[in-house]
Order: structure tokens, then C-alpha cells, then sequence
């Protein structure tokens, strides 16, 4: 857990300005889909360890922004919008991946509030963050009706954890709640509609899921260019043998379609158009897909060199490549889509 790199993050007021006033920002406004991808996007170009702080700090916290009391902004997402305090989102169990709305952690009424327990996994910054938006079932056997929200702080009585090893440019780990007592005050947003909170929220971030890893893509796109440029093969630069310049076209040709899909998903939730549900999924699937093909095919055009241990391709080769199974695999936004199709067929 990089805590120094959080704070600098937020004294440079890129923090902030993710977040309204209320909730400890710096913005007029409510939160902004379009702003978090163009902040995603140009941290990822540069440092992935910079852009997943800010993507988990607002993941985190936004479902706090979106569905919490004013009260409960300035105090839980206030310290994260400053780099004060490191935020997390706990939705994924071990029985309960894909198939979210199946989660069992429990959540069981104790006097004026609840006791919570099992087990989370794969959960971005734990088992060291300092504040969760975790979710859990208080009511049984109606699915994904009876999944709640709620706040969890870092050092409640009765939750622990282990950080596990796993191909992410972040910690992550695993936590175990065995009767954690949160009171009604850490409720988020209504009983039982934490589903649709959760939901809510991954809207509003898998489009900027797909910035990032446009970043990240462009980063690849320009070294390739580069080396064609400067490396020589039979006498020549290997930029002018079409099979490499052309490979290129396509590359910023995928990345352009990418990126205008992605600003458009974005745009339609700060607008709060119809079915951003299908848009946004659109934008995260094409955009990590495409970003995987293109740092492929700039480590094609590089040759052995881009598999050196440290190189930048190396690093984005491993990096790119989680971001096609969190917040939802390429598999289930395809599942989005079509229910979508056939739900509103005649929406463009
Ligand atoms: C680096 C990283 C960070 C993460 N951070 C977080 C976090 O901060 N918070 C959090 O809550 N979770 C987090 N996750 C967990 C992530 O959201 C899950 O891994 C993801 O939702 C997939 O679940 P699963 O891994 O259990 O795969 P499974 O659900 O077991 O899926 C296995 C395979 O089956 C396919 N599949 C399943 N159901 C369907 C279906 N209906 N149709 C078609 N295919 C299907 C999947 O697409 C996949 O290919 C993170 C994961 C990673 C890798």
C-alpha cells in the first residue's frame, strides 16, 4: 500500500477534484464519468501504480457519494478524497465472482445496527485499506433483492485479512468478517438495494476502466512507433516494410474507435441517458480487448527486447491484462449487452 503515493495524488488536487464539495472535494458538481476517464487515462499513460490509486480511492468511496447522506460523505469519503484515508469495494466472495447478486456474507440485526459476517475476496487494497464500501445479505432467498451496502471501518472488532499474490499493479487480498458490528448509521442507501448501488456504481466506472487501458494502450503505441522508426533490419528502417507500418494503422485505428466509445459512454452517464448499462459494458469490453491486441502487437513489432524483465511492454503486457476480469469479465458485459438487444431492441 502505497500511502505516500495516495497523499501526493490528492495534494496535487487530482483527488479532489474527483470529488463534489460535500464528500471533501474540490468539485462544484456531483461526480463525473468524463473527468474520471480523462484523469485515468493520462495517469495510466504514465505510471499504472498512480492510475489504480486513483481508480480503487474512487471506487471505493463513490458508492458513499452516490448513495450516503451528506453527514456520511464529508465523514467516510472526506479523508479519501484528501489521501488521508485508502478506500476499497467488497463485492466479490469466493462463491460469488460473476454472479454477484449470489454473494452470502451475512448480515444479521443486532440492536440499532447489524453484525457481519464471512468472507470477501480478490477486494482491491485490502485487507489494509481503511474504509469499505462492502456489501452484504440482510434479507435471504429473494437474490439480489436482498443485498445491502454498508461502511466498514479498517479497524472494526472482528475483521482480518491476508494480502494474496495475484498480476495487479495493486495490493489486493482477502478479508474475513466474523461478527463486525456496524451500526444502522453505516447503512448505505436503502436496505436491500445495495445490489442496485453496486450496479450503479460499475456503470459509472467501467467506461473509465477502458480509458485507463486506452492510456496504457497509447503508451504502447507510441514506443512502437518509435522503434520502427530506429530499428534497422536489411538496410533499412523496419518502419518501412508495410507488414510493421501497417500494423501500426491498425493499432491507432482500434485505439481511436476505442476511445470514442469510450468518451461517448461517458458523456451518456453525465447526461443520465437511457441504457448506460449497455454503453458502458460497450466501452469496457471493446477497450480492454483492444488494449490487450495493441500492446501485443507493439511487442510484435519490438522483437525479443519488449520481453526484457523491466521493459515498459513487458510491464504493460502483464498489466493490461486484469482489466478483463474485474468489474465484470469481457463475458458478462456481453451478456449485458445482448439482454439489453433484446430488451430495447431499436436503441442505438
Ligand atoms: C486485479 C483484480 C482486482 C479486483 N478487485 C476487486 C475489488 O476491488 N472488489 C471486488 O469486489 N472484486 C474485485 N475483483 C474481483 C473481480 O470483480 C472478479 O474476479 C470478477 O467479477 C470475475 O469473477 P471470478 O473471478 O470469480 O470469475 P467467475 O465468476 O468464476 O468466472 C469464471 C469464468 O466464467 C465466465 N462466466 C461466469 N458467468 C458467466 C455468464 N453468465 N455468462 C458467460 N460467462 C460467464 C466468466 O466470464 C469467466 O470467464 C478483482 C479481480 C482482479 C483480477
Amino acid at each position: 500500500m502505497n500511502r505516500r503515493l495516495i497523499r501526493a495524488i490528492a495534494d496535487e488536487g487530482l483527488l479532489p477534484g474527483l470529488f463534489p464539495r460535500r464528500a471533501g472535494g474540490s468539485r462544484d458538481g456531483e461526480v463525473s464519468a468524463v473527468d474520471l476517464c480523462v484523469v485515468r487515462q493520462a495517469l495510466a499513460r504514465e505510471s499504472t501504480l498512480a492510475e489504480n490509486a486513483v481508480a480503487i480511492q474512487t471506487l471505493g468511496a463513490y458508492p458513499i457519494v452516490l448513495a450516503g447522506s451528506d453527514e456520511m460523505a464529508a465523514r467516510y469519503a472526506g479523508p479519501v478524497a484528501r489521501g488521508e484515508a485508502v478506500a476499497a469495494f467488497a463485492l466479490t466472495e469466493p462463491d460469488a465472482g460473476t454472479d454477484a447478486g449470489a454473494l452470502a456474507l451475512r448480515a444479521e440485526p443486532d440492536g440499532k445496527g447489524y453484525r457481519l459476517s464471512g468472507t470477501k475476496v480478490f477486494i482491491s487494497n485490502a485487507p489494509d485499506a481503511d474504509t469499505y464500501t462492502l456489501f452484504a445479505r440482510a434479507t435471504q432467498g429473494v437474490g439480489t433483492k436482498g443485498i445491502t451496502g454498508f461502511i466498514v471501518s479498517g479497524d472494526a472488532v472482528g475483521l482480518s485479512g491476508e494480502p494474496l499474490q495475484l498480476l495487479s499493479a495493486h495490493p489486493i487480498g482477502r478479508l474475513e468478517l466474523d461478527g463486525v458490528f456496524v451500526s444502522e448509521k453505516q447503512v448505505l442507501g436503502d436496505v436491500d438495494g445495495g445490489f442496485r448501488l453496486a450496479m450503479r456504481t460499475l456503470d459509472l466506472f467501467r467506461p473509465s476502466v477502458g480509458a485507463s487501458v486506452i492510456g496504457m494502450a497509447q503508451s504502447a503505441l507510441e514506443a512502437a512507433i518509435s522503434h520502427a522508426s530506429s530499428r534497422q533490419a536489411f538496410g533499412r528502417p523496419i518502419r518501412e516494410f508495410q507488414a510493421v507500418s501497417h500494423q501500426l494503422a491498425e493499432m491507432a485505428t482500434r485505439l481511436e474507435a476505442a476511445r470514442a466509445l469510450v468518451y461517448s459512454a461517458a458523456e451518456a452517464y453525465d447526461r443520465s441517458d437511457q441504457g448506460i448499462a449497455r454503453r458502458s459494458a460497450m466501452a469496457k469490453l471493446f477497450a480492454t480487448e483492444t488494449a490487450q491486441q495493441v500492446i501485443d502487437a507493439a511487442i510484435q513489432v519490438h522483437g525479443a527486447v519488449a520481453l526484457a524483465r523491466g521493459h515498459l511492454l513487458e510491464h504493460l503486457y502483464r498489466e493490461v491484462r486484469a482489466p478483463r476480469i474485474y468489474e465484470g469479465t469481457s463475458e458478462i458485459q456481453r451478456e449485458i449487452i445482448a439482454r439489453d438487444l433484446f430488451r430495447r431492441p431499436s436503441e442505438g
